[in-house]
């Protein structure tokens, strides 16, 4: 007999009646996209748990699937029997067996169906004791074992499941409403879009292009970001907009110490208006604190001020290396290093402002026909949509 099923745990104590019951849905819904391609796998939802069968399917690499999954807290290897006493002894023992390395454990039973004629106490003593007697490696701890083995009785079926896999936590995606994300080819963007999406957010991406300053193979490493991201965010939609014209503007016209607050408030604007389009709620950047000169308050104030849109900023509390750290988690880093120029860095002036003024920005962007240069971009964007499992050649253009 072996472990037939993983007993998922899902969080966030705070939510009750409707609220509970629609994140619940949600995640069962997201579970199931993500496990779609194991045939004969089945999840269902029972007790405040969700179970997923595994039905001959190995284990392994659907619980790497399922880790990553927001809303999870935890996952354990189970085995589901009648709720009869040898059933329960027998699959206790599989469990302390399958379970390599270990020297200590304890039992922790439940009796949820107290129609089950034996109490919770001495459930524990005849599993505990039945284990003892079959397994001499292994000796009993109640204070640090090794392995806890859970018994659980219920109605017809009882489970018994071993120690505690973390989930990824968060909230399920699709549970907090639609964000834009500013996708660079940097760290940091794909890095706050995987934050935002630990927040439940359902993402779409923004990307500025300007061929032929920037190559397609900096817009095809956005695409594989944005891919990569599918497998926490299911479904992601990525606007690609044509920033050509509109840097070269800004480059003729404006002082070259504005160039990039001038940039990102035309980066906003647009961003605002594909939101808008789009049923998005807010921006999402990979913007921190004091990093670079567009970073500092007095930068983000001159860019933030033209649009109304919430902006959200997952990364101000982190630093450097921190970011760092989760983008090789997530395996964006690797993508995210190699070496194609981004938008932002083909016009860089020598020396940009790092405390730039709100009306010298304005007056400079005045030169520019606003109007026209935004409503042209947001026109010509074109629309990729990735699903996650996807191969490089079925993206769908249109
Ligand atoms: P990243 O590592 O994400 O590129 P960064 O540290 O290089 O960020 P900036 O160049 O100042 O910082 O960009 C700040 C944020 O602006 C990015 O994190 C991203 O959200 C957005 N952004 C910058 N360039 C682009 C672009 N070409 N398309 C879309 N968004 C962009
Ligand atoms: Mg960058």
């Amino acid at each position: 007999m072996k472990s037939n099923l993983i007993l998922l745990r899902y969080g966030e104590l705070a939510l009750k009646g409707k609220n509970k019951s629609e994140f619940e849905d949600r995640l069962v819904q997201n579970i199931r996209q993500k496990l779609s391609g194991f045939p004969g796998v089945a999840v269902s939802k029972a007790h405040g748990r969700i179970f997923v069968e595994l039905n001959d399917q190995e284990m392994d690499p659907i619980i790497r699937e399922l880790s990553e999954v927001f809303g999870l807290v935890g996952f354990s290897p189970a085995i589901r029997i009648r709720s009869e006493l040898g059933e329960i002894q027998k699959a206790a023992l599989e469990l302390v067996e399958q379970s390599s390395g270990i020297r200590t454990f304890k039992v922790i039973s439940k009796r949820a169906d107290k129609k089950f004629p034996i109490g919770s106490q001495e459930l524990n003593h005849r599993v505990g004791g039945y284990i003892l007697s079959r397994c001499p490696k292994v000796k009993v701890d109640v204070h640090h074992p090794d392995l806890s083995v859970h018994v659980e009785v219920r109605g017809t079926y009882s489970y018994v499941y071993g120690n505690d896999i973390p989930g990824p936590g968060g909230l399920p995606v699709g549970s907090s409403g639609r964000v834009m994300l500013l996708l660079s080819g940097g760290i940091d963007s794909p890095v706050a879009g995987y934050m935002a999406l630990k927040r439940g957010v359902e993402l779409q991406a923004i990307h500025f292009h300007s061929y032929p300053f920037t190559s397609e193979r900096a817009k095809q490493k956005v695409i594989d970001l944005a891919q990569i991201l599918t497998r926490f965010g299911g479904r992601i939609r990525l606007y690609v907009v044509p920033f050509t014209e509109i840097q070269t503007e800004i480059n003729k016209h404006c002082y070259e110490s504005y160039s990039i607050t001038v940039m990102r408030r035309m980066m906003f604007r647009i961003s605002e208006e594909l939101a808008k389009r789009n049923q998005a709620l807010a921006l999402v950047t990979g913007e921190s604190l004091g990093q670079v000169a567009s970073q500092t308050l007095e930068s983000m104030n001159a860019i933030n001020e033209v649009v109304r849109i919430p902006v959200l900023r997952p990364l101000i509390g982190m630093d450097k290396h921190e970011i760092m750290t989760v983008a090789k988690k997530i395996g964006t880093y690797e993508t995210s290093i190699l070496p194609y120029e981004d938008c932002c860095t083909v016009f860089l002036p020598k020396a940009p402002k790092t405390k730039p003024d709100r009306e010298v920005a304005a007056k400079q962007e005045a030169r520019l026909e606003l109007e026209r240069l935004i409503q042209e971009a947001v026109e010509g964007t074109e629309v990729i949509d990735l699903e996650p499992g996807q191969k490089e050649d079925e993206f769908s253009y249109f």
